[in-house]
């Protein structure tokens, strides 16, 4: 046959978008792109068949849809779609951090559509947007104010803005930390316009390291939890009472970043975390913390303090442009009376994971060992090079940059494989996708960030994988 004839075999796109193995991409993608993908293909048969690819019909159709569900399986990857976290890292920045408690989705869902975001209805007059949630965390705190912004590096932003551009704000060198994603706190003061002015050293900073470096021209002090790492050894630094006692004498506010967000005074997985009413009741003008992370609510970043400091950033234009959208003011007012209300270890998911036993945590590993070791038993078709599944001791981390060093005793399922990455390429494909450790020729999945409800599926896609990657190798 000649290239041209040959070229005769290459399908028509009209007939690749109605094949039956499209169905899924079909009802997932928007047609205009199923269309460029499937063209893109088309284009690749036709190139291969230029540098001598010699299909009949069928086997050009099977070229085409193969790679056009290549292209579709590449793109899936970014949709945003609900995964199953089994890398036991509680906070898990690139999973989305804290997932929502019920009642907070319930009520992101009813905000969805018109909802009185600045609209007092028993007044009828307008109100301020996302009043009650300002008084909900100002009865959970015990500050005069609150505020709240897109994520804690906005707050941090406004905060310094709103204090001190064109001035200094002292700061201890043992403090000046990256965060994570990109927050560098000496970047976020020149964006902020405040000048950073630096005191004491890496290990040990004094009260009087900051007393010395009060001039006309300061602005502000500000703390800052490390968050991710601790230091140990030969180190001191002031306390907040102190920096607050220092901040009224000379007349400057006291900001503390607090980062994590534990409302109350609680050992968080055996570590001591800065908490929000403890600065709050030591006098800071401004604490500062993320939504997402042990708050156990939708990204946010919340500021309370002292009214006068509040209502200046409050009336900051830069405010217009770091304010929330009213979805997350409804998950976050439902997250701040749950904490309210003292069920958090119930009703946040977060708070849950962190005190689930860990013989709870056994059982579950359990029912999927013994759900998965029946299945390769009845299946012929994994045989002997399936993988080796155990029980094993694991440690879980609550992540997001809190509670660094933390270890919570968990369990995970293993899964002893020749192809670790395989599996794991195969358990992430899924629908849902699975994520899971892999360290060696092994494939640990940590079942303390996994909830009940999330089994079935897990055993599901794990037997798939299973299958799918015996069959492969
Ligand atoms: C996490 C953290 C931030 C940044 O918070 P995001 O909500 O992620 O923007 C800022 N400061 C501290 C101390 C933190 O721990």
């Amino acid at each position: 046959m000649t290239g041209t004839e040959l070229l005769r075999n290459l399908p028509a796109v009209d007939e690749v978008l109605r094949h039956s193995a499209l169905a899924t991409a079909r009802s997932t993608v928007p047609r205009p792109q199923l269309l460029d993908w499937i063209r893109a293909a088309v284009d690749e048969c036709r190139a291969s068949v230029q540098s001598g690819f010699a299909p009949d019909a069928d086997a050009a159709m099977d070229f085409v849809i193969e790679h056009a569900i290549g292209l579709w399986r590449r793109e899936d990857g970014q949709r945003l779609q609900p995964v199953i976290n089994a890398t036991g890292i509680l906070l898990h920045t690139n999973l989305g951090r804290a997932p929502l408690a019920d009642r907070a989705v319930e009520r992101m869902q009813a905000a969805s559509a018109y909802a009185n975001v600045e609209l007092d209805l028993h007044s009828g007059k307008r109100s301020r947007r996302g009043a009650r949630t300002c008084e909900l965390l100002r009865q959970l705190t015990g500050a005069e104010d609150a505020l709240f912004v897109n994520n804690c590096a906005a707050a941090t932003m406004l905060v310094l803005q709103t204090t001190a551009a064109g001035r200094e704000v002292i700061v201890s060198r043992g403090q000046l930390v990256e965060i994570g994603g990109g927050f560098r706190l000496p970047e976020v003061f020149a964006a902020s316009g405040a000048r950073l002015r630096e005191v004491g050293t890496t290990n040990r900073t004094y009260l009087r390291d900051y007393e010395a470096a009060i001039t006309e021209n300061s602005a502000a002090i500000i703390r800052v939890h490390r968050s991710n790492f601790y230091q140990g050894g030969f180190v001191t630094e002031p306390g907040i009472r102190e920096l607050v006692a220092l901040g009224r004498e000379v007349g400057v506010p006291v900001i503390d970043d607090v980062g994590s967000g534990c409302v109350t005074d609680a050992r968080v997985a055996g570590q001591q975390e800065p908490n929000v009413i403890g600065s709050v009741t030591a006098g800071a003008d401004l604490t500062l913390f993320s939504g997402d992370k042990l708050f156990g609510g939708p990204q946010a970043g919340i500021i309370v303090g002292r009214s006068e400091w509040i209502e200046r950033c409050r009336r900051n234009p830069l405010m217009r442009a770091l304010r929330l959208d009213k979805t997350t003011i409804a998950a976050l007012e439902a997250t701040t009376e749950i904490h309210l209300e003292g069920t958090a270890t119930t009703e946040l998911p977060l708070w849950r994971m962190l005190t689930t036993p860990p013989e709870t945590i056994r059982r579950r590993c359990e029912r999927i060992h013994g759900e998965l070791s029946a299945m390769l038993q009845a299946d012929s078709t994994v045989g002997s090079d399936s993988p080796q599944l155990s029980i094993v001791d694991s440690v879980a981390r609550v992540g997001g940059g809190s509670a660094p060093g933390s270890e919570i005793a968990s369990f995970a399922i293993c899964l002893s494989c020749s192809a670790p990455d395989a599996m794991a390429a195969a358990l992430r494909h899924s629908d849902p996708g699975v994520l899971a450790r892999i360290s060696d020729a092994t494939v640990t999945l940590d079942l303390r960030t996994v909830d009940d409800t999330q089994l079935d599926a897990l055993v599901r896609v794990i037997q798939a994988a299973i299958r799918q990657t015996v069959g492969e190798a």
